[in-house]
């Protein structure tokens, strides 16, 4: 065995032989370097790629669905201001969370629409909210100082 040895080498990694190649670009991937995705093999740079080309995370989804949720149960807002506010915030917190991941590459790129938009309709709901409570925190005052 010599450093001229005719066995693959990492395309990254110039002393470690490869074991596998990626499924998707062809080139020679080590141990270290290998990343399985299902049941093939693939580089770094192509696991990400993949990953932005799939389709929207279930996370965005779910953001987009509270974000939704929280307009459509704000008319109720009077009798229970609890549900708005918790699918408000939900809209906002996982839709910023969301857009966080997919800026790292972690999350398919697709889902960057519906987290933004999960992210504006969490605050239209909180703000339409507070506005609500506080008109009528304002009515309820401004009845009682006219009996007082
Ligand atoms: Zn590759
Ligand atoms: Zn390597």
């Amino acid at each position: 065995m010599t450093v001229e040895s005719t066995a693959a080498l990492c395309a990254r990694h110039a002393d470690a032989s490869a074991v596998a190649t990626c499924a998707r670009c062809g080139s020679f991937l080590c141990g270290e370097c290998l990343e399985l995705l299902g049941e093939s093999a693939f580089c770094a740079p192509c696991v990400s790629l993949r990953r932005s080309e799939g389709p929207a995370s279930r996370a965005a989804w779910g953001a987009l669905w509270l974000g939704v949720m929280g307009l459509v149960v704000l008319p109720c807002t009077l009798a229970m201001p609890l549900p708005p506010l918790v699918a408000g915030v939900g809209g906002v917190v996982l839709g910023m969370r969301e857009a966080g991941r997919i800026r790292r590459g972690e999350s398919p790129a697709k889902g960057r629409v519906p987290a933004r938009v999960a992210y504006v309709l969490g605050w239209l709901t909180l703000g339409v909210l507070s506005a609500w409570l506080l008109f009528w925190g304002w009515l309820y005052f401004a009845a009682s100082g006219d009996r007082g």
